[in-house]
């Protein structure tokens, strides 16, 4: 026996998510969290609807918790949020929360030998990605439309039950930090951009270097700023960093996974310098330089220098 839980708020209409979850579960609760005194209508085609009326549930933190238990009480394996700013908040915290499996913005859900997976689509819409949701509890947040004005309501009013939401220790943004000036990658002509082949932190000289005898802005790739921390934020390209669109992209010690590639592959002109022949890289670039960074760099920018004095 499979149990989902639906969640929604007042005025948002629960069909497209029960049509989601419909194909893997075996029976669904809906849970409306609404302010003290709100009510909906009982939901066409859930096994209960459940009004939750709590002050303060309009905290993400507050109302994953709320989530959380109803989770535990339904013993549900599954729960669907819709695809809104408050409940995208209220996903991640609930997917902390639980330990659980998180795909956002699901467009269809199913049941395979290796358990639940979700569809969703990527890189805009052009490819839709499987994942397999493999924690005890999965949530997935999709589209929901608001209720038509004036729509007869699906059922009678859905009976209600107060709750606590726990206080939620507030956070005062206390400054602003200019991060955007600092890498500068989005609008640069020329990025010269490194990856894991560098070898230690002190050797982004050699890169700097050349950078600097391109009249380049400094790249790198996800490692550098996650892993590593060499770099700031501002300097990653791809998927998770800039993207950016240069007149040359000089890619070094990088291996182009796609999260990289989708940031700078609309460079004019991709030049890539990799020890290995079969780097991914190589097949998004304009020029590719199969060698060992360490001799190339610097003969690179000795030999831009020279031309330049
Ligand atoms: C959700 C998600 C988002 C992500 N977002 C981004 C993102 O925004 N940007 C990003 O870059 N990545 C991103 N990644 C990570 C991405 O998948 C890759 O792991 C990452 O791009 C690899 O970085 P790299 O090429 O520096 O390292 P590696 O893949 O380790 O490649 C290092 C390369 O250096 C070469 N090399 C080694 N030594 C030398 C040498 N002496 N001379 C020449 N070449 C050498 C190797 O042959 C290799 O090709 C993301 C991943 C996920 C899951």
């Amino acid at each position: 026996m499979s149990n989902a839980l639906v969640i929604i708020e007042p005025g948002q209409d629960a069909a497209s998510l029960l049509a989601l979850v419909a194909p893997v579960a075996d029976t669904v609760a809906v849970a409306v969290l609404a302010g003290p005194g709100g009510s909906a209508s009982a939901v066409a085609g859930a096994a209960s609807t459940t009004v939750l009326q709590a002050d303060g549930l309009q905290a993400g933190e507050a109302a994953a918790a709320v989530v959380a238990e109803l989770v535990a009480s339904h013993g549900a394996e599954l729960v669907a949020l819709p695809a809104t700013a408050r409940f995208r908040e209220v996903a991640a915290l609930l997917t902390g929360r639980l330990d659980a499996a998180c795909a956002p913005d699901a467009i269809a859900l199913a049941r395979t030998a290796d358990g639940l997976t979700a569809d969703r689509l990527l890189y805009g819409g052009v490819v839709i990605g499987t994942f397999a949701l493999q924690r005890p509890v999965a949530v997935v947040t999709a589209t929901v439309k608001p209720l038509a004005d004036g729509a007869a309501p699906a059922g009678g009013p859905a009976p209600a039950r107060a709750v606590t939401a726990a206080p939620v220790a507030g956070k005062t943004l206390t400054g602003r930090a200019e991060v955007a000036a600092e890498g500068g990658l989005a609008n640069a002509e020329r990025i010269v951009s490194f990856g894991r082949g560098l070898r230690a932190a002190g050797d982004i000289e050699l890169i700097r270097a050349l950078a600097a005898a391109l009249d380049a802005e400094l790249g790198c790739s996800r490692p550098i700023v996650d892993d590593l921390k060499w770099l700031g934020l501002p300097h990653q390209v791809g998927l998770t960093g800039t993207t950016v669109k240069p007149r040359l992209y000089l890619a070094v010690g990088i291996s182009g996974q796609i999260q990289h590639l989708v940031g700078m592959r609309d460079a004019k002109t991709i030049i890539a310098i990799n020890n290995n022949p079969s780097a991914p890289i190589f097949e998004a670039s304009d020029l590719a330089v199969v060698g060992d960074l360490y001799e190339i760099v610097p003969r690179l920018t000795a030999a831009l220098a020279a031309r330049s004095a």
